[in-house]
């Protein structure tokens, strides 16, 4: 199996899911691609070429930071359906009813809050390019993104996460700095939280590894609530002072 996440976290590298689903077939592979960041309001995989979409509907689809939740989509293929189904029943990781509930609540309201969440991060992300103590910005969002050509192509919006890398080492402050922007690990919320990838989510990650994809001491990742804007760009200046 081909395993791909687009955009990547926390780089927010944009992978191209058409070519690497024509790499999975010509070696009789399975094509399965982690849709979390931009959720099927933004990008469909399964239209792409995508055998197998996974979401952490703990994030987004979801969206209030009150359900752990994960889903498996298969296209048409009953088959690949069935095993899936097999495994969700043999292993009991079927989801509770009431998560079951919040979950479906939560998609109700997807499109309007992906769009703000889209708009709120895109101003932060202009925001954050233009502070002097802010080194670079991942956002496929912004026109200056390497990728930023092919996600228009297969996607219709840039969703709500993007990364910074600080130009000093005064990491700490940042963090902690917020009253709205929160110190924690998920994403997707209702609230801003700001995320240190280096010892949170990927502090599993070999440190050459990290090193290695950019994971550094100064990278921070930031998912973009549903905050007032203006509320939103005050909270970073505060942060950065
Ligand atoms: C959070 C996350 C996961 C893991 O999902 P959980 O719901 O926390 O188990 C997987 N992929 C991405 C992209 C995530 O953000």
């Amino acid at each position: 199996m081909i395993f791909a996440e687009t955009p990547t976290n926390p780089m927010m590298k944009v992978l191209p899911l058409r070519a690497l689903s024509a790499l999975a077939k010509a070696h009789g592979a399975l094509f399965a691609v982690d849709n979390t960041f931009l959720t099927p309001y933004y990008q469909r995989p399964l239209t792409l070429g995508a055998d197998i979409v996974v979401h952490s509907g703990t994030k987004f689809l979801s969206g209030h930071h009150d359900v752990c939740c994960g889903l498996a989509v298969v296209g048409e293929d009953p088959a690949l359906a069935d095993r899936l189904a097999l495994i969700q029943r043999t292993l009991g990781n079927a989801l509770s009813p009431f998560d079951s509930w919040l979950t479906l609540r939560g998609i109700q309201t997807l499109p309007l809050r992906m769009e703000k969440h889209s708009a709120n991060a895109l101003a932060a992300a202009n925001y954050l390019a233009a502070h002097p103590r802010v080194a670079q910005v991942n956002y496929p969002g912004l026109p200056s993104h390497p990728q930023y050509g092919l996600l228009r192509e297969q996607a219709s919006g840039a969703g709500g996460v993007l990364s910074f890398l600080l130009a000093d080492d005064r990491v700490q402050s940042v963090l902690h700095g917020g009253k709205l922007i929160r110190f924690a690990e998920s994403l997707g919320g209702t609230t801003s939280l700001i995320t240190y990838p280096q010892t949170q989510t990927h502090a599993s990650v070999p440190a050459s590894l990290r090193e290695k994809i950019g994971i550094t001491p100064r990278l921070l990742r930031l998912s973009v609530g549903l905050e007032h804007p203006d509320d939103l760009l005050e909270d970073l200046e505060t942060m950065l002072k």
